[in-house]
């Protein structure tokens, strides 16, 4: 059962919360929030908290300014590294207009909107997310570096592995807020480390996803270490992916993706999904890899996807089919990151599932082989492309799929590709160390 207002009022009193964070998450995947004190939370509950949109990146001009916040009450959940008597908790919030209209702006309301659609269509959206990131070292004037402490490798244990103890601690702290964590390991590169929570409907693991960044973050800053979400923080070695596993399930509870009789047990939605994923996957990379440095993760040797391949095996393309089957049949999407804006990116892979069931599509042949060792020759003549290299390239295929700006909606689609476009201008004209150490003596 869901929390009411009501459970929220009598919470905040029984638990001596003083300060709630009213947050949400703008258009780049960055948490925003606003404290107040528990003497305004009525008001808040009543969705009357204005604030000023036009200090929000993408969010609107100056002469439109006043947003409003409307709590989402089952989101309350006190932090528990903050004190206990005069605590803090938080609620996520939708974002409305004056008008009292829910605003185009919001992440969280394009996902809803997905959401909607599968629901018409008799689908609930289940998600478990797999976000890695790295534990680095601060230098001497508290400033996060790329060294680490650590040269432990997969699944590693201490003594090797210093960055245990925040990770555990990481681990409790977000079992206190409620998640079921279902794992936690040191993940192959040093200093990285990879925490899996148990699936969840789309909404809630969005929201998940962004308590689990900011949880990440403050406690390794309690432990004196710095957290990474960026996608490739060191050449070299694996970067942090955020590999999205996806299910669809019926009105009544089954699994639409399980078949026993079909062949490997997928259901024919499933492969009208695969195939969805498949044709809009170019389209997707943009909102699920949205920094210039996501595309220097997506390249051969360290385990994150370059070609557009599913299988039901092996782990080089961009779709993998978990083994197991059941109420776990799921599809692994490889590509994200976690510089991702969640609600986006889970909101852009259903739009393109659902296209491909709406649409019937059939996905090439499953491939088991190993993509990294064929030929260019041998990928064309099984119609295997490449994801797109590079930021630009990604939101060109993105501005021309109308199926994923369906799923963004006109106003994300805009301010996403405008600010993202001048995001790699302002990169593309910067002088690289590398280009200087491969130029500079040579001409
Ligand atoms: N770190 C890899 C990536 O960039 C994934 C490793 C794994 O399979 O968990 O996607
Ligand atoms: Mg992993
Ligand atoms: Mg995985």
């Amino acid at each position: 059962t869901k929390l009411t207002n009501d459970d929220v009022r009598q919470m905040c009193k029984d638990l001596n919360v003083k300060f709630i964070r009213l947050q949400f998450t703008d258009i780049f995947g960055v948490l925003k929030n606003v404290a107040i004190t528990v003497e305004q939370l009525d008001k808040a509950l009543d969705g009357e908290m204005m604030f000023d949109g036009s200090s929000i990146e993408g969010f609107v001009r100056i002469e439109e300014s006043d947003m409003y916040l409307r709590p989402d009450p089952s989101t309350f959940v006190v932090f528990p590294w903050k004190p206990r008597e005069g605590g803090v908790a938080r609620l996520i919030c939708d974002i409305y207009n004056p008008d009292g209209t829910p605003f185009f702006g919001d992440p969280r309301y394009a996902l809803k909107r997905a959401l909607a659609e599968a629901e018409q269509m008799g689908y609930v959206m289940n998600v478990g997310p797999e976000a890695e990131f790295f534990l680095f070292h601060v230098d001497n004037e508290g400033r996060p570096t790329t060294k680490t402490h650590d040269k432990a490798g997969y699944f590693d244990m201490t003594p090797i592995d210093l960055g245990e103890n925040a990770r555990r601690d990481m681990v409790l702290t977000l079992e206190q807020m409620g998640f079921e964590i279902e794992a936690s390991h040191h993940e192959v590169a040093p200093g990285q480390h990879e925490i899996d929570f148990k699936y969840a409907d789309a909404l809630d693991m969005a929201d998940k996803i962004m308590t689990f960044k900011l949880v990440v973050r403050t406690i390794a800053q309690r432990h004196g270490l710095h957290a990474t979400f960026m996608p490739k923080p060191v050449f070299g070695i694996n970067g942090s992916g955020m590999h999205v596993n996806q299910s669809l399930i019926t009105l009544d509870g089954k699994n639409a993706f399980y078949d026993p009789d079909a062949p490997m047990g997928l259901s024919k939605v499933c492969m009208n999904y695969i195939a969805g994923l498949m044709n809009h996957a170019d389209a997707i990379t943009a909102i699920a890899n949205p920094t210039v440095n996501s595309y220097k993760r997506l390249v051969a040797g360290y385990e994150a996807p370059v070609y557009v391949a599913w299988s039901g095996r092996n782990r080089s393309p961009l779709i993998r089919i978990p083994a197991k089957r059941g109420m776990s049949t799921r599809v692994e999407l490889r590509s994200p990151d976690p510089s991702c804006n969640p609600y986006l990116a889970l909101a852009a892979c259903l739009h393109a599932g659902l296209d491909g069931i709406k649409k019937g599509m059939t996905p090439p042949p499953a491939t088991d082989r190993n993509i990294y060792e064929m030929t260019l020759a041998e990928r064309q003549e099984l119609g295997i492309s490449n994801l797109p290299e590079n930021l630009s390239e990604a939101l060109k295929v993105l501005a021309a799929d109308n199926v994923i700006k369906e799923a963004l909606g006109p106003h994300i689609f805009e301010r996403f590709i405008e600010a993202k476009s001048i995001e790699w201008d302002r990169y593309r004209m910067q002088v690289s160390s590398w280009e200087l150490d491969e130029y500079l003596e040579k001409f």
